[in-house]
């Protein structure tokens, strides 16, 4: 028997002993989808296209602005909790639409917890994806939102890529701290396909596009609004490009097993450092010093 016992065993002392599986490799043409602030046209619009179309998508939700009166143009908890029940992820977006700044991050958790909590009343699982309000962020709050059981949080392009430009940079998993995951293009009214096909096209080499809209369209905030046939527009070329369209959380097959860097700011210092590099040696060209030279080679890749 102990030749039997043993084959029973095996598997298991092999699984003990064997190193946690690698993540996924992220293939080409992945895109996360995000909507914030909770927009009525999210489940009037977006729902019923995306659901067509197979997509995955975040919700990150606020009761902020005129959430609580204004029913025309936000949605109702019992939208939200069908958006759940249709598979789509339901995220935190703080119950005020708090832009963090170190000073307000002792009001983090609080505001984390409404949400998480009306969640709750509504058969929703409290969100473990969350997106910063207004895209602010401050990495003083990273405990925080770890403690509120947040595995994954989106900022916007910013400090890359000035807001005004409504642009931004490919997530890199392994390279972004999970809670600082940068978007790669935010929506707004002047956007035309291009913009869209701009940032689809940096979901490469290991690289992950993150769109950010808010209402499509957004009568309450004019200047992020996608007209409805844009959105069409853009998703049904998602599709016909073969994009892998899904939710925030769904990243977590290719961030299992990597650590998240020690410093959740590495990331971002060193792109800034390349970008300063690069215009270092746009203004005097011939002349870069070698710090910068290094940093310009690793901004190209
Ligand atoms: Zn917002």
């Amino acid at each position: 028997m102990p030749r039997r016992l043993l084959a029973a065993l095996l598997p298991v002392l092999v699984s003990l002993t064997a190193p946690a599986s690698p993540p996924a490799p992220v293939p080409d043409k992945v895109v996360v989808l995000t909507f914030d602030d909770a927009s009525a046209s999210h489940h009037a619009i977006a729902r019923p296209l995306l659901q067509r179309l197979g997509f995955g998508a975040t919700f990150f939700i606020t009761e902020g602005f005129t959430f609580r009166t204004n029913k025309r143009d936000y949605l109702t908890w019992e939208q939200i909790a069908e958006l759940h029940r249709d598979g789509f992820e339901i995220g935190n977006h703080t119950r005020d639409h708090l832009g963090i700044t170190e000073k307000n991050v002792p009001r983090l958790a609080e505001q984390l917890e409404a949400i998480a909590t009306r969640c709750r009343e509504h058969g929703i699982p409290a969100p473990v994806s969350f997106a910063w309000p207004g895209n602010k962020f401050h990495a003083s709050a990273l405990p925080v939102l770890e403690a509120a059981g947040i595995r994954f949080a989106r900022r916007g392009g910013e400090p890359e890529v000035p807001y005004a430009k409504g642009g931004g940079i490919p997530y890199e998993p392994g390279v972004d701290h999970p809670l600082l995951i940068p978007t790669t293009a935010d929506a707004r009214p002047v956007w035309t396909l291009d913009h869209v096909k701009a940032a689809v096209a940096q979901a490469r080499d290991g690289r992950i596009a993150v769109l950010q809209f808010h209402g499509v369209p957004d009568g309450e905030h004019p200047w992020v609004n996608t007209p409805r046939e844009r959105f069409e527009e853009y998703m049904l070329w998602l599709k016909e490009t073969g994009c892998t369209v899904i939710a925030l959380r769904d990243i977590a097959r290719f961030t299992a097993g990597r650590p998240a860097p020690a410093d959740p700011m590495s990331a971002i210092n060193h792109r800034l450092q390349a970008a300063a590099a690069v215009e270092v040696q746009r203004a005097a060209p011939g002349s870069a010093p070698r710090a910068s030279s290094k940093a310009g080679a690793s901004a190209s890749k």
